[in-house]
C-alpha cells in the first residue's frame, strides 16, 4: 500500500476499510450485533440457573446493548464517523460486566463468544491502527475478566485469540476484497468502486424516496501539465486534489476518480442546487482550474443514465469555455423524449420572418429566417432556445437542424418560384455542437443537392459564443461551407465574447447585431454608441450586418441613419409558416410591415430620417 493512504482522513477511511465503510452499513452491522447480543443476552440471563455473580446487572448489560442497537439502526447513518468507535468500545465493555456478573461459569465461559462481534465490527471498518486498538483491548479484558470467575489464568486465551485470529482474517479478507474497488494513486474510490457505490445509492433512493446527486469533474488542461511538466507532476496534482476535496466531504459523500482526470462525485439525500454548490466550493478550493456536470437522479432511471447525463453537463461546462459547473437537469428528460419523437415523425414546424432592406425602404424583403417552431405536451412554456438547448443535451441537434434545413430549403423554394424578382436569402441556425461535427459541411452540400436550393441563396447562422469554443473542425467546415459559396453570418453578434482581432479572422460574410442593442434604441435616450462603431466595422471588415429585434419604425429610422442595410424584427414581420409568408407578401408586393402600405411616419422618426438625431 502507497504512503500517501496515510493522509487524508476520509480517504484513508475508504483505502483502510474497504469501500463498505459508509455510514449506512456501519450502522446497519454494528447495530445489529448490538440487538443480537442483547437479545441473546437477556434470553440467557432469563433461562440460565445458578446464584452466582449478579443477575440483574447482567439483564440491565443486555437491555442496554438492545437499546445501543436500536438507536444505531434508527438514527445510526446520520450519526457522525466518530461515534462507532464509542459504540465498539461500549460493547467491550458490556460484554466484560456480563461475563464478570453472570449467574453461572458455564454461561460466563460461553459470553466471551461476544467479543467476536468487537472483532469483526472493527476489522471491517477501521483503520488498521484503530481496529488493533480495539482488538487489544477486547482481548486484554477477556484475558483479565475470566480468571474472575475462579477460572485458571489461561482460561481467557482461547476466545482471546478467536477474537484476534477473526479481527486479522476478517480485516485482510475485506481489504483485500475491496481493493479492487480503490484507485491506487489517489486511494479514492477506482470507477469500478463508484459504479457499485452508485448502483446501491440507488437502491436506497429508490426504497427512501430521497434524492440523489452526481457530479462529474474534470481538471482543465491536465494533460498540458502531463506534457510539459511529466507524469509525476500530473500524478502529484491528482493527489492533491483528491486530498483537498476528500477532507471537505462527509462520508456518505462518496468521490472517486473516475479515471484519468476525471472525478466522479455522489451526494445523497442532496438537491441539485445544494449539489452545485457544494461543486463550486469544491471548484474553489484548488488552485488547477476545473469543469463540472451536474445532474440529479429521477426515480426509475439506471446509474448509467444517471452518469452519461452528468458527462452532458460537463461537456457543455468545456464546450462553454471551461472552468465553471453546468447543470443537467433530469426534468428535462420527458421533453426530450418528446422532441426525439418529433423530429423522427417530421412533427415540427418551421416559421419564416423576413428580413428586409432598410435602403431601399418600405420593407422590401430580401430574404427570409427559418425558425423552428414546436410545442410540447410535457413543457408547453419551453421556449425555442429552450428546446435547442434539450436537443443538444440529449444529441438530437444534428437530426433537428438537418430536419429544419431540408425542410427550410425546399420551403424557401417555394416562396422562390412564387416571388422570382425577388431573389431571396434563405438564413438558418445552426448549432455550434453539429458545426463541430467532421461530415456537417457535406451533410449540407447533400440536402443543397436534393432540394435543389442554391448554396450562394443559403447562409448559415452561429452565434458568437458557439465560434467562441474555438473548434478545428468546426472552423474547417466554415471554410469548406464558404469555399462551396454559402455564407455565414454570426447571430447575435456582441453578446459573446469574441475579440475584435478573432472576428477579423473568422470565416463570416455577415454580423447579426443582437437585440439588446436595437431595444436600447429609445426616442427619450441617445442611441447607443455601439451601434455606430459596429456599423463602421462590419464596413472596414467587408461584412454585411443585418439588426435584429427592429420593433418599431424609429428604431428603424435610427438604424438606417447609422448605415444599416438590412434589419429583422416584429416591426416588419414576425415568424409565419411559409403558405401565410406567401400571401402576406403577395399582398404587399414582396414587401412586408407597415412600409408595405406606405404608412405616415411618426414625429420621432421624421425627425430621425431627417438626419437630426438625437445621437449620444
Ligand atoms: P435567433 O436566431 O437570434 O432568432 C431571432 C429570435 O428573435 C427568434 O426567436 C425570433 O422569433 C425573435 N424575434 C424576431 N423579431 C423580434 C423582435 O422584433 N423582437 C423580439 N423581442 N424578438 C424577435 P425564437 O424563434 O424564439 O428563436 C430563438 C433562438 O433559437 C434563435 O435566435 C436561434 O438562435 C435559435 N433557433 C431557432 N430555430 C433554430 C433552429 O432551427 N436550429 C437552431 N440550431 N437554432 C434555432
Ligand atoms: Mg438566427
Ligand atoms: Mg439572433
Amino acid at each position: 500500500m502507497r504512503g500517501i493512504g496515510a493522509r487524508g482522513d476520509t480517504r484513508t477511511r475508504v483505502r483502510a476499510a474497504s469501500a463498505l465503510a459508509t455510514a449506512m452499513v456501519m450502522a446497519r452491522t454494528t447495530g445489529a450485533f448490538y440487538v443480537m447480543g442483547g437479545v441473546l443476552g437477556l434470553l440467557i440471563t432469563a433461562v440460565a440457573p445458578g446464584d452466582e455473580g449478579n443477575r440483574p446487572l447482567v439483564a440491565i448489560a443486555a437491555a442496554v446493548a438492545l437499546v445501543l442497537g436500536s438507536t444505531l439502526l434508527v438514527w445510526g447513518p446520520r450519526m457522525p464517523h466518530g461515534i462507532h468507535h464509542a459504540y465498539v468500545a461500549i460493547a467491550t465493555v458490556l460484554i466484560t460486566v456480563a461475563i464478570h456478573s453472570f449467574p453461572n461459569t458455564t454461561g460466563a465461559i460461553s459470553l466471551a463468544a461476544f467479543y467476536v462481534f468487537v472483532a469483526c465490527d472493527a476489522a471491517l471498518f477501521f483503520r488498521w491502527s484503530q481496529a488493533a486498538a480495539h482488538l487489544a483491548f477486547a482481548m486484554l479484558l477477556c484475558l483479565l475478566v475470566l480468571p474472575t470467575r475462579d477460572l485458571p489464568w489461561w482460561s481467557g486465551l482461547i476466545p482471546a485469540g478467536v477474537t484476534f485470529g477473526v479481527g486479522v482474517v476478517v480485516g485482510i479478507l475485506t481489504r483485500m476484497a475491496s481493493e479492487a474497488d480503490i484507485d491506487v494513486l489517489t486511494g479514492l474510490l477506482n470507477r469500478r468502486g463508484f459504479d457499485r457505490a452508485l448502483n446501491s445509492a440507488i437502491e436506497l433512493a429508490t426504497r427512501s424516496g430521497q434524492g440523489l446527486a452526481l457530479v462529474l469533474v474534470d481538471l482543465d488542461r491536465f494533460q498540458k501539465i502531463n506534457d510539459h511538466l511529466g507524469h509525476r507532476a500530473g500524478d502529484a496534482v491528482l493527489q492533491r486534489v483528491a486530498d483537498t476535496w476528500a477532507k471537505l466531504l462527509t462520508p456518505d459523500q462518496r468521490l472517486a476518480r473516475y479515471g484519468g482526470d476525471a472525478f466522479a462525485l455522489l451526494l445523497p439525500n442532496t438537491t441539485e442546487q445544494a449539489a452545485i454548490l457544494l461543486t463550486e466550493q469544491l471548484r474553489a478550493a484548488v488552485t488547477t482550474g476545473c469543469s463540472a456536470g451536474v445532474t440529479s437522479w429521477q426515480p426509475g432511471e439506471s446509474g448509467s443514465l444517471l452518469v452519461s447525463r452528468a458527462d452532458v453537463g460537463l461537456y457543455r461546462a468545456k464546450q462553454a469555455g471551461r472552468n465553471r459547473t453546468v447543470l443537467e437537469s433530469s426534468r428535462q428528460l420527458p421533453l426530450a423524449v418528446e422532441l426525439r419523437e418529433a423530429i423522427d415523425t417530421g412533427a415540427l414546424d418551421v416559421h419564416y420572418q423576413p428580413i428586409v432592406s432598410l435602403t431601399e425602404g418600405g420593407g422590401k424583403a430580401v430574404g427570409v429566417e427559418a425558425l423552428l417552431r414546436w410545442s410540447s405536451s410535457a413543457q408547453p412554456d419551453v421556449t425555442t432556445e429552450g428546446l435547442i438547448r434539450v436537443a443538444e443535451e440529449y444529441d438530437l441537434i444534428s437530426d433537428l437542424d438537418e430536419l429544419v434545413l431540408r425542410r427550410a430549403c425546399a420551403d424557401a423554394a417555394r416562396l422562390q418560384d412564387t416571388f422570382a424578382q425577388l431573389d431571396l436569402t434563405l438564413n438558418v441556425n445552426v448549432s455550434g455542437l453539429e458545426l463541430a461535427e467532421s461530415g456537417y459541411a457535406d451533410r449540407v452540400a447533400g440536402i443543397l443537392a436534393s432540394t435543389g436550393w442554391p448554396a450562394d441563396q443559403l447562409v448559415l447562422e452561429v452565434t458568437e459564443s458557439e465560434l467562441a469554443a474555438e473548434s478545428q473542425t468546426a472552423i474547417a467546415n466554415l471554410h469548406t461551407l464558404r469555399d462551396r459559396g454559402v455564407r455565414i453570418a454570426i447571430d447575435d453578434f456582441g453578446t459573446g465574447y469574441s475579440s475584435l482581432s478573432r472576428l477579423a479572422t473568422l470565416p463570416s460574410d455577415i454580423l447579426k447585431v443582437d437585440q439588446s442593442f436595437v431595444a436600447a434604441i429609445r426616442s427619450d435616450s441617445p442611441a447607443p454608441p455601439l451601434l455606430g462603431v459596429i456599423a463602421a466595422l462590419s464596413k472596414s471588415l467587408d461584412l454585411q450586418v443585418i439588426a435584429e429585434g427592429v420593433e418599431t419604425e424609429y428604431q428603424a429610422a435610427v438604424l438606417t441613419e447609422l448605415g444599416f442595410a438590412l434589419a429583422q424584427g416584429y416591426h416588419y414581420s414576425d415568424s409565419h409558416p411559409v403558405s401565410a409568408l406567401i400571401s402576406d407578401l403577395n399582398e404587399g408586393q414582396g414587401r412586408v410591415g407597415p412600409g408595405a402600405s406606405d404608412r405616415e411616419l411618426d414625429d420621432d422618426s421624421r425627425h430621425a430620417a431627417n438626419g437630426w438625431l438625437p445621437l449620444g
